[in-house]
């Protein structure tokens, strides 16, 4: 049966050009299989903006199910039949006024495929995969996003390697074998695995889908952005807080603004992104308070926020860019604060964060009170994946139902 969301089903003309290096803008054809550039660094899917200007305005985008494929147009994928869709919804915007204040909203993207925004990124970048020919992907991963590609590579066929670090959350190890993909447990870090996938990748064995090693997942997790200014009618919040392991969202938002304006979508205004990490694994925030364009590997990389323990970057000077140029600040909160505010948020508001979620929340409460934020302001903190992955304490008692029980005292 044909899937009944036109979203899917639309032929459309599409409207990439070519793909840019990020860093010195050497231009690379589209329809072919890439990497990284010659200088090993990022490539960006470009479209010829002038053209989707023309052919779409707002209001047709605003007439659309509300779900990812609505933004086509500024999608890479070039046909309806590549796209690998398990239901790619809009997810909402949850204010949380007790734990975060009066103008603090949670893009809850938990609700997504696979229970992380890793579904945004990885239903693209598979998409893409599968229209170019691949069939054999390898990927280092945290855990999300190696649980996404699974399940949307097996959907369409193609085979996948998964490494994850031997300490990586249980449940996103098993997620990833019941979705069909090979998963091994390393003795070492993301980076590590990455090495690995590297080598494998180098001998022709499968193809590397590392973070921002191939150009469409910031295609698909830019969507966020998009999404976020439909959903605020076409203005966006004073201020974002991200939980940046790869940075593959910000970046994505930070280009996905660029084009909204380029199309007359929205204004020049830009939110304040904060680029949120762990105190046990900030590289990103070392790099931004020293001043330097690049961030050095950290060493020892420690933190419960499984998912921005990231101890290098490959795009961490777009990471550095878009904040500095938005006016933010990258900055760390501890293991402690993470904890209480995923408490707090779940006692106080009724929304089971994850830890990286968590993270956002701490470092939001963190800026009100250094002043880099403030309360009239209004802010959104990403939740990147279903609190219900991860370990919580265990705070039942136990009922005997032989013996009599003091119902009143329940
Ligand atoms: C991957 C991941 C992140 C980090 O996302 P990037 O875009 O790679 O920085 C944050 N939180 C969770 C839950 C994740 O799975």
């Amino acid at each position: 049966m044909v899937n009944p969301n036109p979203n899917l089903t639309a032929e459309r003309p599409t409207f990439v050009t070519h793909l840019e290096c990020s860093m010195t803008g050497e231009s690379y054809p589209a329809d072919q299989l890439h990497n990284l550039s010659r200088v090993g660094k990022p490539l960006l899917v470009r479209y010829d903006l002038d053209a989707v200007r023309a052919a779409v305005p707002r209001a047709m985008i605003e007439a659309r199910p509300t779900d990812l494929w609505r933004w086509r147009e500024l999608l890479p994928v070039r046909h309806a039949r590549d796209i690998v869709s398990l239901g790619e919804i809009e997810t909402p915007l949850v204010p949380v006024a007790r734990s975060g204040g009066p103008n603090v909203l949670v893009k809850d993207e938990g609700r997504l495929p696979t229970g992380s925004f890793k579904a945004r990124g990885l239903v693209m970048a598979v998409s893409m995969a599968k229209a170019l020919g691949v069939t054999k992907i390898a990927m280092p991963t945290n855990g999300n996003a190696g649980a996404a590609l699974a399940a949307y590579a097996t959907r369409c066929g193609i085979e996948t390697i998964v490494l994850c670090p031997d300490d990586t959350p249980e449940i996103n190890v098993r997620e990833i074998a019941a979705q069909g993909g090979r998963v091994y447990r390393v003795n070492g870090l993301i980076d590590d695995c990455g090495a690995i996938v590297a080598k494998g990748a180098a001998e022709g064995l499968w193809f590397d889908f590392s973070t921002l090693k191939e150009p469409y997942r910031i295609e698909g997790k830019k969507t966020m952005g998009l999404e976020l200014a439909a959903q605020l009618r076409w203005t966006l919040p004073d201020a974002i807080f991200y939980p940046t392991g790869g940075g593959t969202g910000l970046i994505g938002m930070w280009k996905a603004f660029a084009e909204m304006e380029a199309l007359g979508w929205i204004g020049s205004k830009r939110p304040k992104m904060f680029a949120v990490q762990a105190s046990g694994c900030a590289p990103i925030v070392r790099a931004f308070e020293a001043g330097e364009e690049h961030a050095e590997r950290w060493e020892d990389a420690s933190t419960v926020a499984a998912g921005i323990r990231v101890p290098r970057a490959v795009g961490d000077f777009l990471i550095l860019r878009a904040v500095r140029e938005s006016g933010g600040v990258a900055m760390a909160v501890g293991d402690p604060a993470i904890l209480r505010a995923v408490d707090d948020c779940a006692r106080r508001d009724g929304l089971l964060l994850c830890p990286e979620g968590g993270a956002t929340l701490a470092a939001y409460r963190e800026a009100l009170r250094l002043g880099l934020v403030d309360e009239e302001e209004s802010a959104v903190l990403f939740n990147c994946a279903t609190g219900l992955k991860y370990p919580m304490p265990d705070a039942s008692e136990t009922l005997d139902r032989h013996q009599p029980i003091d119902l009143a005292a329940l």
